[in-house]
């Protein structure tokens, strides 16, 4: 009966939960004069741009003073104003660490609209704790009865024995692997991750069975080392290298490191070396694409800050009592390893996309709470600029290098004629000062501008509740 009372009421909310409310502007044409354009192809940033959208696509982008505004367009001057591809991060996640009892609360309501207040149009769930739930979330957000990027859906994880987290299912072989990839496929799942304690029969199991239905799979790996992983087929390796269990002394086939024995082996490799140089080789050779999550792991390093302020005013006030504290015990620790390693898989990155490697990159809000989507989407960028690399370089990752892993780069991921409507709007010019890429006014997504102030304001306290 109770219960009969909680579905009537939700279903009455609905309508004032839908995307429309955020909506700023809906105009079939709109005409973006006078901005900044960084295109997410690695490109200069070009001033003195008009940007027509039409019907949801871009319809053309030029100089201001050549271009052809058609009637009946809505013309915002945007002076003072840089338009960027929407972001498409690749290890995102709806759910968020309770703190308690290796629990992850599905946070279905506040994530989805913090990723497309951030800037994010399309994002791959790197990891599904809640099964069904990412699949219907993706399609009320198709449908627009809630407000969100366009979601690439990762399974359940595919995972052995021996993770601590209730909600993982454990695979029993091989053939249980392919049995899980066909099933979740079947349901919806456009991508798979493998997970630390995943055998390689499995492994290759798995992605043999999604490859034949045209899907891809990742991991973060620890049993598996790289090398193996990349010789089995898998299509990306989440996390980079400080995750690496190939450099671990004796290390047993099918088993992860005990203890800390992979972050050890990596803070003593010489990242110079023909080790290193000779894996990122491969992976290169063998088109293994490689997700970079700076941002989970610098909430590990005590030369990092901590998370901003408005990050903090996102959580729920018990879930922010438990980062504060989290935070403030690793502040004041003597242990720097994170330090050294989150230098070292900079520079790895860095090299990886040097040497041709595709780089993409996602955020990962896990760990203690200190990874709140949507700030962190844009953290993402200003720690790439970190690792060495250029603002405009940043953004191409963050965009063009997303679309070209998923196969998506002829419709998103830049900015050009033909293209998908899916801009964002800031202050500023990123391509200057990579800061300014949290200066967020809106957020186009196929062409209907969101209102990314007013969607931070509508989650402000829930991150960690829902
Ligand atoms: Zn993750």
């Amino acid at each position: 009966m109770l219960t009969h009372f909680v579905v009537a009421a939700l279903l009455a909310q609905q309508p004032a939960q839908g995307a429309r409310q955020f909506v700023a502007v809906s105009d079939s044409i709109v005409a973006l004069t006078n901005v900044t354009v960084i295109d997410g192809t690695g490109a200069a940033a070009r001033t003195g741009q008009t940007i027509v959208l039409r019907g949801g696509s871009i319809q053309s982008v030029g100089a201001t003073a050549s271009a052809k505004i058609p009637p009946g367009a809505r013309t915002m001057d945007l002076t003072g104003r840089t338009v960027m591809p929407g972001y498409v991060m690749l290890h995102e996640h709806l759910f968020y660490p309770s703190g308690g009892g290796a629990i992850y609360n599905e946070q279905g309501y506040s994530f989805p609209r913090l990723y497309l207040a951030g800037g994010v149009t399309t994002m791959r769930t790197a990891g599904n704790m809640a099964g069904y739930a990412d699949l219907n979330i993706r399609k009320a957000i198709d449908d627009g009865t809630m407000v969100g990027p366009t979601i690439d859906v990762t399974a359940p994880y595919l995972e052995g024995p021996g993770l601590p987290i209730p909600q993982v299912k454990a695979l029993r072989d091989a053939a249980d692997a392919r049995k899980m990839v066909n099933y979740w496929a079947d349901e919806g799942a456009t991508s798979f991750k493998a997970y630390m304690h995943i055998t390689r029969d499995e492994l290759g199991a798995a992605a043999q069975e999604a490859h034949k239905r045209g899907l891809k799979i990742t991991g973060h790996l620890c049993s598996v080392t790289f090398r193996e992983a990349a010789s089995l087929g898998i299509d990306d390796l989440e996390h980079g290298f400080v995750v690496a269990s190939d450099f671990v002394p004796d290390k047993k086939p099918d088993e992860c490191p005990a203890g800390n024995a992979v972050q050890r082996s990596i803070a003593a490799l010489d990242v110079a070396g023909t080790g290193a140089r000779d894996l990122i080789a491969e992976l290169v050779r063998r088109r293994v694409a490689i997700t970079s999550t700076l941002t989970i792991f610098e909430t590990f390093a005590t030369s990092q800050p901590s998370a901003p302020a408005k990050a903090l005013d996102a959580m729920l006030p018990e879930a922010r009592r438990q980062y504060e504290q989290r935070r403030a015990a690793i502040a004041q620790s003597p242990d720097t390893t994170w330090n050294v390693l989150l230098r070292k898989e900079m520079q790895l990155e860095k090299m990886f996309s040097d040497a041709g490697g595709l780089l993409v990159v996602g955020t990962d809000p896990t760990g203690f709470g200190g990874v709140v989507a949507g700030y962190s989407n844009q953290r993402a960028l200003e720690l790439l600029v970190q690792a060495g690399f250029t603002p405009v370089q940043a953004v191409k990752i963050a965009t063009l290098n997303g679309a070209t892993y998923l196969g998506r780069s002829a419709k998103i991921g830049s900015i050009a004629a033909g293209k998908q409507a899916d801009l964002i709007v800031v202050r500023g010019d990123p391509s200057a000062k990579i800061e300014d890429v949290e200066n967020v006014e809106l957020v186009f997504k196929s062409g209907v501008g969101y209102d990314s102030p007013k969607i931070f304001e509508s989650v402000k306290g829930r991150v960690g509740l829902h």
